[in-house]
Order: C-alpha cells, then structure tokens, then sequence
C-alpha cells in the first residue's frame, strides 16, 4: 500500500507512540492532582507545553490545549465573537477549511457579519483584496477577526499571512490563522507571522489524533471554550489528555527539527510525479502552483473524474484525495477549486496526493506509472 494521503491525516510517528505510552499506562494520575503520584503527568504537561511554545517562538502560557483543528478554529471564531455579543465582524477567505467555514455560517446565523474573501486564481487571499473589505461596507468600529488559513488543505499554497496580519492590525482587527496544515511542515514563528491566534492539530505532523492547540498571543482576550474546571487558564476545562499532549509535543519537536530535509526529500519526490506526466504529455492542471505546502499537489486532469481515478489508484493499492465529491447525479467541485476558477473540465478531475516523510522516490514513480495508465486508458 502507497499512503499519499497526509494531508488528511499522517501515521504516527514511532518515536512519538513510545513517549506517549507511559501516559496510557502506569502514569495515569491526573494532572491535576496535589500527591506525588500526579508529579509526573504534571511535568510532562509543562513539558510538552514549553516544548510546543519555542517550536512556534511562542509564551508557555499563551498554549491552549484543545482536541483538534476544528475546536481550535471554533474556539477562535466564536470566543472572539462571544466577547461582543455576535455584535461583530468576522472576515475569512472562500478556501478556509469547513471548520472555519461552518463556523462562520453559524456565527451569521447568530447575528455576526461574515465576508468571505475571493483569492486569486494561484489560490492566495491577497492583500490588496484584504484592504478592500476592511474599509468595510459595516463601518471601522465593528470589533473585527479576520481569519485566514496559513496553508489551504486541497492545493497547499501558502498565504501572505505576514502581511496581511499587520494590514488587519494597522485597521484596527484582530487576526486569527488556521495553521494546520502549515504546522510541523514549514517553518512557524508566531511573532513573525504576527498572529494573535493560530489553530493547530497533531495527527497533521506525526502525531495522535483528537489533540491539538490554540495559540493565543497574550493579552488577546477571548471567552472560554468549555466552562467547568480550571485546566487551560480555566478556558478550556476538561481533563487533560497528557498521553496525547505528550505526543503532540513530541510529534511537533521532531517534524520541525527535520523541516529542512523533509522538503528537500519532497520536494523531489513532486518532481519525479509532474516530471513523468509532463514527459507524458497528458492534459492537466496543477492547481495552487507556487509557493506550497511541501508534498501537497493537486493535480486536474482533462476531462477525468476525480473520483473515478481515485477508485483506479485504490485498486492499485494507493491511497490519495479528489477535489470532488460525487452524489448520485453530479459531481461536486470543491469550494476551493471554485474560488481558484479551476476551468470545469479540469476541476472534475481532481485528484490530491499529499506525500509525507515515510515516502519514498520509488513510491512517487509508483504514483506518476499508476497515474498515467489511468489518465491514458479511463476506461479500463
Ligand atoms: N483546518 C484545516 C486546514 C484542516 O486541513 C483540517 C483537517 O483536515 C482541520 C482544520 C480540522 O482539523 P481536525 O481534523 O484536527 O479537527
């Protein structure tokens, strides 16, 4: 089996599994209890806390641990706009992730005003677009987020969230980025990025499922996710899961410590895949070409369908994602090929091979073979 699905989610990380099983077996104790026996969980939180705040050039204390990506983007959107009584404004991008994109819709449903940017046809919310909306037709004084994602998950471009960050500060917003799919996979410094919140997921960089965290810069204020204990600053109560939060400090560690040679490796490996169909000479598209996500390439192929090339490669044992989904009469095009104006016949025949750090050259020949014998005889 070819995994080339680690956009959606990534193995773990063997190094990672045996730092967390302490904490699944005989350290127990919960963390937040004063005998000795809990000293150990205890440390190993502040641990991986300190561990996660220098991989980001973040505080200690500014790491909120949460169960995922989709929290942290709820927690984000819908703290910030709690705070004003949904008397607020929420600007994001057409190409968030749905847990970004959903919770915007369910913050309009509750009052809030909620812009989605167009981006360009390379997938980047620009912004000079940015500017336009923050003139704003609702007025300057409406407390604003903007939300943008460092990363998009379908194409894997990467946006200008330097810039872009500070235009919101110069206009008085606060500024929120989804950053995960960029985590783990390039290079983050919260401060560079000048960010007062980011969104994060460990079973994106090698790490468990069902953790992740919020960064939110000190000083930011923002209601708490979940009432009840005082875990999290009293912000987000709950037990804490310290085998996971072990694991995703780990993960996070080791995958940023080998950023550099990762993308060299994939970077490659992209090559050998768009060099062998180019050499082809088959009819497609790769969407979001530029700056990118490392590994992550959405490729559109000339009336092809998505879904149809993915059952082929599944059937050759390889695992990748469409940038479509079919129901019974159409097939759907992704929002995000929409918004990046994917010609229609392309969009159809999108496919996402998002390769990671356990793939090999010979698995991207693999790929590139499989793909032109599907795309050369569709109807086999
Ligand atoms: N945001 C982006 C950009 C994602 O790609 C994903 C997962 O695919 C999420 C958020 C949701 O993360 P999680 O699966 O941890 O809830």
């Amino acid at each position: 089996m070819i995994y080339a699905d680690n956009a959606a989610t990534t193995k773990i990380d063997e190094r990672v599994l045996s730092e967390m099983i302490p904490f699944l077996t005989e350290q127990y104790a919960n963390a937040s209890q004063p005998y000795f026996f809990a000293s150990l969980p205890k440390q190993a939180l502040k641990e991986a806390r300190e561990t996660i705040a220098q991989c980001i050039g973040a505080l200690e204390e500014e790491i909120f641990f949460t169960c995922g990506g989709t929290e942290s983007d709820n927690w984000a959107l819908k703290g910030f706009s709690s705070l004003y009584n949904n008397k607020n404004r929420v600007i994001t991008t057409q190409i968030e992730h749905h847990a970004v994109l959903n919770t915007a819709a369910a913050l309009e449903r509750a009052g809030v005003k909620a812009d989605y940017m167009p981006v360009s046809r390379e997938g980047l919310a620009l912004p000079e677009t940015m500017a336009e909306f923050l003139n704003g037709r609702e007025g300057k004084e409406m407390p604003c987020l903007v939300s943008v994602m460092t990363a998009n998950n379908e194409i894997g471009t990467i946006m200008p969230i330097g810039e872009l960050s500070r235009l919101a500060h110069e206009r008085g917003a606060y500024f929120h980025t989804d950053g995960v799919q960029a985590l783990g996979h390039i290079a983050i410094d919260v401060n560079e990025l000048g960010v007062d919140m980011l969104s994060a997921s460990a079973h994106k960089f090698n790490g468990p499922k069902g953790i992740g965290f919020l960064y939110i810069r000190k000083g930011v204020e923002i209601a708490p996710y979940a009432d009840g204990g005082s875990q999290e600053a009293s912000l987000r109560a709950g037990t804490e899961n310290v085998a996971s939060i072990v694991g995703m400090a780990a993960a996070l560690k080791l995958n940023c410590a080998e950023i550099e040679s990762n993308s060299v490796k994939l970077l490659k490996m992209e090559d050998i895949i768009i060099g062998k169909l180019t050499a082809e000479g088959l009819d497609f598209i790769r969407n979001g070409a530029g700056e990118h996500i490392p590994g992550n390439i959405s490729l559109s192929f000339n009336n092809m369908e998505g879904e149809a090339i993915l059952h082929r490669l599944d059937l050759m044992g390889i695992c990748v994602s469409t940038g479509s989904a079919c129901d019974s009469v159409n097939t759907q095009v992704s929002h995000v090929l929409k918004a990046i104006r994917t010609p229609e016949g392309y969009a159809k025949g999108t496919v996402r091979i998002s390769l990671g750090k356990n793939n090999t050259p010979a698995q991207a020949e693999r790929i590139a073979d499989s793909l032109i014998k599907i795309v050369k005889t569709p109807r086999e």
